[in-house]
């Protein structure tokens, strides 16, 4: 994109307009960087990176240089090699504190989200009888619902008491800010932690951050964020806004493969805290003293004082592959990208509505509150016209009861795609 926003430019529902916007596009070799899936020998549409990113050209090459290492050096690779396994996981914060919007220190690589979670709030939620509330969002993605339930149990009280989930007014969707604001002033000094996602799963509305971390504080409770759809989406200030600590997964936006290794933040005042309780491993131990196998567990003070096991490093390669890529693009050029795409995406299928049955199509991600991710009801035909898209070569997200995902990523898809896209829907609507 030039200088011009999005907003700016007269959006037109043509396949000549939405080639001139990929003409414009400085980012538009970024998609030679990765595998595109095929269908009937063309590229699929993929609208589905907020679920699993494509895999780099590079991955493969970066996890060979790993086989390789493993068969040729063995044990010697973790001190003897060229990214040594010992220290693996220290590539990461430079580029990773630029991308969540902290300090090197108050990140770390490590396990997969839904055990970061855990971990998180083992050290982070810690209710006493007056204060063990914890304020989330209606619907949040299962895996943390089932997080905060156990967790809640766990420490002895009672789900249905100590959840509060914020919900969306009636009839509506997204949840609105003024209501997260004022549940929590309304369970004030009960709530021990708010805990909501960077961009919901299923709506793509985006929180805002700040302002909830604000008021958490404002009451006494502790703010912590599921950044899984919001790393590498959107910006984040993790330290500015004074987060206390965050947690994602690294295969959606972030393109590292399926089920890889994941990420958390910790602030750097509870980071240095040695004395926070946690559960603790090996390689959260102090490193300039870790191989003197001593008794009584010393954390480092920084966030890789959480790390409980040595380092997944075939799958770090492919977290390495994806990240050298994001250094290469920007994140601040990758995000005015991603903005355009779902704009033009909303504008296009604002116009397919109208010229299908009018209101069939109904968007529920906010305008205003959105990163990639278009979630949008068809009503009715919402299942048929998944399927048909599906059978047409476009990769999109279905859930229960009828809500479809389409997310154009900036890394890899085009304007013309998001076109074709509309096209199709229009097509079948039509019928
Ligand atoms: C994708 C996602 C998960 C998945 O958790 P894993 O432990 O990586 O399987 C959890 N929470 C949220 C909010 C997600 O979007």
């Amino acid at each position: 994109m030039n200088d011009a926003t999005i907003q700016e430019i007269q959006l037109k529902n043509t396949l000549e307009f939405a080639q001139q916007l990929d003409e414009q596009d400085e980012l538009a070799h970024f998609r030679k960087k990765f595998h595109i899936p095929q269908h009937l020998g063309k590229d699929k549409i993929y609208f589905d990176g907020n679920s699993l990113g494509l895999q780099p050209i590079k991955t493969i090459d970066l996890i060979n240089d790993e086989l390789k290492a493993w068969a040729g050096k063995a044990g010697d690779a973790h001190f003897h090699a060229k990214w040594p396994w010992y220290s693996y996981h220290e590539i990461f914060p430079q580029q990773l504190s630029k991308l969540v919007g902290c300090l090197p220190e108050e990140v770390v690589v490590m396990n997969s989200l839904s055990v970061n979670l855990h971990l998180m709030l083992v050290s982070f939620y810690r209710p006493t009888s007056r204060r063990y509330k914890i304020i989330c969002e209606y619907k949040a993605f299962p895996s943390d619902q089932y997080v905060f339930e156990s967790q809640v149990k766990y420490n002895g009280y009672d789900p249905a008491d100590a959840i509060v989930e914020v919900k969306p007014r009636a009839g509506e969707h997204s949840i609105h800010h003024e209501d997260i604001i004022q549940a929590i002033k309304e369970h004030g000094d009960s709530i021990a932690l708010v805990m909501f996602s960077g961009v919901n799963y299923y709506t793509g509305q985006v929180f805002n951050m700040p302002a909830i971390t604000e008021m958490a504080h404002k009451v006494g409770a502790l703010a912590g964020f599921d950044l899984a759809h919001a790393v590498g989406n959107i910006e984040l200030n993790m330290h500015g806004w004074k987060v206390d600590f965050a947690c994602w997964c690294t295969y959606k936006y972030l393109n590292s493969g399926p089920g890889s290794v994941g990420g958390a933040y910790i602030h750097e005042k509870h980071a240095s805290n040695k004395n926070l309780p946690r559960f603790a491993g090996w390689w959260g131990y102090d490193k300039r003293t870790r191989f003197e196998m001593k008794k009584g567990f010393d954390p480092m003070p920084t966030a890789e004082g959480w790390q409980l096991s040595n380092a997944p490093v075939l799958s770090m390669a492919a977290h390495k592959a994806a990240l050298d890529i994001f250094e290469e693009a920007g994140l601040d050029r990758l995000i005015k990208k991603g903005q355009a795409l779902s704009d033009f995406l909303i504008f296009i299928l604002e116009k397919v509505n109208r010229n299908v049955d009018n209101n069939s199509i109904e968007i529920i991600t906010p305008k205003k509150e959105k990163g990639c991710q278009v979630s949008f009801i068809v009503k009715n035909k919402g299942k048929e016209l998944y399927d048909h898209l599906m059978d047409n070569g476009v990769a999109i997200g279905w859930r229960e009861p009828a809500v479809i995902r389409a997310t154009p990523v900036p890394l890899y898809n085009t304007f013309e795609e998001v076109f074709r896209f509309g096209q199709l829907i229009q097509a079948k609507l039509s019928t």
